[in-house]
């Protein structure tokens, strides 16, 4: 038996949690004020959209799925930006990664 997992489970005997989150216009234009341009019309582009609403809304070390009520549109070309939707983050250079604690969690 191989056993890789070293580190110890964040939940007990749960699957890593999910949080739902319904993305108001307000929070989808927060964010997408950070993006420059999406994967329509930058091929360099490699952020998932959803990775800066999780920056927008501080959700850090949480699987969020994300439900928009109103997808913004790319500043350069105007294309639909889904939470799926690569974008080159304005934002993204300057961020402390610190992924998978989940001290600073805040809803
Ligand atoms: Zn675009």
């Amino acid at each position: 038996m191989i056993d890789e997992n070293d580190e110890p489970p964040p939940y007990e005997n749960e699957e890593r949690e999910t949080v739902l989150f319904t993305v108001s216009a307000e929070v989808a234009q927060a964010a997408i004020a950070q993006v420059a341009s999406c994967g329509a019309c930058n091929p360099r582009a490699d952020w998932p959209f959803e990775a800066v609403l999780d920056r927008v809304i501080q959700f850090s070390g949480v699987h969020t799925d994300y439900i928009m009520l109103e997808a913004p549109a790319c500043p350069r070309c105007k294309a639909t930006v889904t939470e799926k939707t690569f974008v080159e983050w304005e934002g993204g250079i300057e961020v402390n990664v610190d992924a998978g604690k989940d001290s600073t969690r805040q809803i």
